[in-house]
């Protein structure tokens, strides 16, 4: 995979946080709302919307490996710290700025935005943060800016905390102590405007104190926030993923960290990582996984499983099934060998059997059925898909 343009993500969060203090006077003053709730997301428009849904059957749990340049080694440690992870997380998709509502809509749309984060976490991407104490997020609200509710054109990460801790102050975004679970609000920054140098994105959190004295007394509450630089869709969503596991795993800086761990300039699981994959189509960032020991990207794929051998006894008795076949899952380079019920399960679920025939050309490896006289619910078999020859490829192989 190439390496991500350096504008696309980067370092990380001030370590200074911005706190914000407040006293509200008898009726709550004349806060204006920031945020009304979207009325029309269709999770279902859009090109994205294939990986919303799983697949028909699903296909294997495949953790990709990634070891390309900008990819830290096999060698790289953690360190575990006491701090908080998020657990049982729902994400809120802020959108500010009008040019997100403009018409003809940007490129891409805040619909194909929602969609593509969406799937992310519908999908198996998170699924190796759960080794680190977090668990994976899930959609919560997504939120449009009131028309007129614009970011800075050179906008700061100060300016995204101040919209976050304003819209919990206007009642647009529940307070930290109403939340019955953890919360992740991700802010998209609109086309047009320009972030911090050498950022794509960054998450951080804000303390929220909150003194409506003496109905609620609230002291530093955190509010976890990201913010997402405007690009390609592919850059919008790979910066969305990678803020997504490392504020679950890290989101006020004392969590997980990757060695050398830095206070200040966070070092986190996204950090080590350069290399991207698709998920469903959407273009997500690979990251730090200790149990693997590299930068991963867990996905739900088809598995291309290449055939060489069957194992049958007696070889020539028709009425004698192959026992087993074995050959090299050419998805991740690695051998296998499984019982003909096994391959029959894993067709089932969508992954693809093949052998190579003696002329070099593909046949396909599917499932059939006969019905035997003693059997009224027919026995399923494989075999590869009738050719010119006629010849099933399957028993051409040799032993196992
Ligand atoms: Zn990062």
């Amino acid at each position: 995979m190439p390496k991500k343009p350096v504008s696309t993500e980067g370092s990380v969060p001030t370590g200074s946080p911005r706190e914000r203090r407040w006293i509200v006077s008898d009726g709550g003053g004349a806060v204006p709302d920031t945020f009304r709730r979207a009325t029309k997301i269709d999770l279902t428009a859009g090109t994205g919307k294939a990986g919303v849904q799983p697949g028909p059957g699903g296909t294997d749990l495949v953790v990709q490996k990634f070891s390309n340049a900008g990819d830290a080694p096999s060698t790289t440690t953690v360190t575990a710290g006491s701090g908080k992870r998020l657990r049982n997380t729902v994400v809120n998709l802020i959108f500010w700025g009008d040019a997100w509502q403009t018409n003809p809509a940007p490129n891409p749309s805040l619909d194909q935005v929602v969609s593509d984060a969406a799937a992310i976490m519908a999908g198996p991407y998170q699924l190796r943060v759960s080794q680190y104490g977090a668990t994976a997020a899930r959609l919560g609200t997504v939120f449009v800016s009131v028309p007129g509710n614009n970011p800075p054109t050179s906008y700061k990460t100060s300016d995204v905390a101040t919209l976050i801790t304003d819209s919990i102050e206007g009642g647009a975004l529940p307070e930290p102590d109403e939340e019955t679970s953890d919360v992740l609000h991700v802010v998209f920054m609109p086309p047009g405007t320009t972030a911090p140098p050498n950022l794509g994105g960054l998450h951080t959190y804000a303390n929220y104190s909150d003194y409506d004295f003496p109905f609620d007394i609230d002291i530093n509450d955190r509010s976890h926030f990201a913010w997402v630089a405007f690009g390609s869709r592919a850059n919008i969503s790979s910066v969305f993923s990678h803020e997504l596991v490392e504020s679950l795993t890290d989101p006020e800086g004392d969590g997980i960290q990757v060695n050398p761990t830095n206070s200040s300039n966070w070092n986190e699981i996204g950090d080590v990582c350069s290399s991207r994959g698709t998920v469903n189509g959407v273009t997500v960032q690979s990251y730090w996984s200790q149990s693997d020991q590299a930068c991963v990207i867990p996905a739900d794929i088809a598995l291309d499983m290449q055939i060489t051998c069957i194992h049958k006894a007696p070889r020539n008795d028709p009425y004698h099934p192959i026992r087993e076949v074995g050959g090299v899952n050419q998805t991740q380079n690695i051998s296998f060998r499984m019982s003909q019920a096994d391959c029959i399960r894993s067709i089932d679920r969508g992954n693809h059997f093949f052998v190579i025939g003696p002329d070099g050309a593909r046949a396909e490896v599917r499932v059939f059925i006969h019905f035997p006289p003693w059997s009224l619910q027919g026995i399923r078999y494989i075999a590869t898909v009738a050719d010119n020859s006629r010849a099933d490829n399957l028993l051409s192989l040799p032993e196992c």
